[in-house]
């Protein structure tokens, strides 16, 4: 195991991985940018290194500011949490060769899966369904034409290295298309140094649904099963929960195998999500893996046992799996709501600021994952997500009863947040029903 592993994060994902490395035994160093310095996570850490100002780019996501910050810590791994630099395999292999071991896959597979072109490929060779469309990047407006005319309209056009929701363009016939493909192109080289598009059929309604899978080094790879999270705002997750409502568990096992198989093939370790959309047919598309623990980890810990956190430092450590797929067991169902600072009354205008009043809920079921405190100063620079909260119990219905139950404790003031949006969703009749698709949420707010 290691002994000291930096932290290079911030908020409730920082405190996450601090709370693994205590229960791991493991020293933690957590860096900090000027904006974060009366963080009180900081004060758990073994150690706190600042490693500049507030703006992103001068500090969680200055590589060699982090780098230095764990040659004067001396320590042995850097964990990248999610966001920042946790997706960038030039960062992983810095890291490497500096002699921190990366919390995560390895340079090689993280380019090979975080490439939507090649991500394809890996799920082809192992039976994971991918939307019908171009097998690999698109070279001109006649090809594309083609595939088109071939798969039907509406389709979409993205960029291979693309992220954020950004570079997708739908097109509903072919004026569009030949409209949209040079542009999209060139756009795709000026945001992700990556001028590969490709293009693939425009599903009108679907749902989110996605496979967490681990894998280590020594070739083992399993999967936890699935996450449902179509209660969506402009592509941002809102609420998820696990398992996924009204599924039929034998369309979704091969499905989860088959994830499991593609980061095998991949010489993947580490964790990851393979993410589909969900016809109403129940037919499951690829959309692209995400090559590292997602926000949204806790639903899947709380029906299934296994610490994801713990087990991405354990597997980047060189250790082997300690259980087989036939020893996951999935108790009851989960649903985590992201509480973030934000006015669900104002547009979800970001609103950071000091927090006065805080009162936590507890009891039976009920996880919190946050980095918040009383008189903690919210800061404007960062994602408005101020932290998790997350219940679980034997089935859906008191899954949803008892997190009307934890809102109804949870104060946090006199900033807004999205607690009455979650409050309102948990009486929400096509919320209780299970399975609202991922426009849902916006339907619904206009
Ligand atoms: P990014 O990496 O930029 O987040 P994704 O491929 O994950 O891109 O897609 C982001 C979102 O765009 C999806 O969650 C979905 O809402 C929408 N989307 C992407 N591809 C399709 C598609 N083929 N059909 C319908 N919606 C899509």
């Amino acid at each position: 195991m290691f002994r000291r592993i930096l932290i290079a994060n911030r908020g409730e994902i920082a405190l996450r991985i601090i709370r693994a490395c205590q229960e791991l035994g493991v020293e933690t160093v957590c860096v900090y940018s000027e904006a974060d310095a009366d963080a009180p996570y900081l004060r758990l850490a073994d150690r706190a290194i600042c490693i500049g100002p507030g703006p992103s780019k001068d500090s969680y996501l200055n590589i060699s500011r982090i780098i230095a910050a764990g040659e004067i810590a001396d320590v042995d791994a850097i964990h990248p949490g999610y966001g920042f630099l946790a997706e960038r395999a030039d960062f992983a292999a810095i890291c490497r060769d500096c002699k921190m071991e990366f919390i995560g896959p390895s340079p090689e597979a993280m380019a090979k899966l975080g490439d939507k072109v090649e991500a394809k490929k890996f799920a082809k060779a192992a039976k994971v369904p991918v939307f019908p469309g171009s097998a690999g990047a698109v070279e001109d407006e006649q090809e594309a034409v083609e595939i088109a005319a071939e798969i039907g309209y509406p389709v979409i056009i993205k960029a291979a290295a693309g992220g954020g929701g950004r570079g997708m363009r739908i097109c509903h016939n072919e004026a569009t298309l030949l409209n949209n493909i040079k542009n999209a192109k060139q756009e795709a080289l000026a945001a992700f140094g990556n001028g590969d598009i490709f293009i693939e059929k425009f599903l009108e309604r679907a749902r989110h649904v996605e496979i967490q899978v681990i894998g280590d080094k020594h070739g083992h790879a399993v999967h936890l099963w699935e996450r449902d999270c179509s209660m969506q705002r402009r592509h941002q997750k809102v609420i998820e929960e696990a398992p996924a409502p009204r599924v039929d568990r034998k369309k979704i096992q091969p499905i989860a195998e088959n994830a499991a198989k593609l980061i095998k093939l991949a010489e993947y370790a580490g964790a990851a999500t393979v993410e589909f959309l969900m016809d109403d047919d129940q037919n499951f598309y690829m959309l692209e893996v995400n090559t590292r623990v997602q926000v949204e980890h806790p639903v899947t810990e709380m029906i299934t046992g296994v610490d994801i956190l713990k087990l991405s430092i354990q597997v980047a450590a060189g250790e082997v799996l300690p259980f087989k797929q036939k020893d996951i067991k999935v108790t009851g169902h989960a649903i985590e709501c992201r509480i973030n600072a934000e006015d669900p009354n104002r547009n979800f205008m970001p609103c950071p600021g000091t927090i006065e009043t805080l009162m936590l809920p507890g009891g039976p079921g009920v996880r919190i994952d946050s980095h918040v405190a009383t008189g903690y100063r919210v800061p404007p620079n960062y994602d408005s997500m101020i932290g998790k909260l997350i219940t679980h119990a034997e089935d859906r219905p008191s899954c949803i009863t008892r997190m009307k139950r934890a809102l109804g404790e949870l104060v946090i003031e006199p900033i807004h947040t999205t607690i009455p949006l979650h409050k309102r969703l948990m009486e929400n009749a096509d919320f209780g029903a299970g399975g609202v698709d991922i426009h849902y949420l916006e339907r619904l707010l206009k």
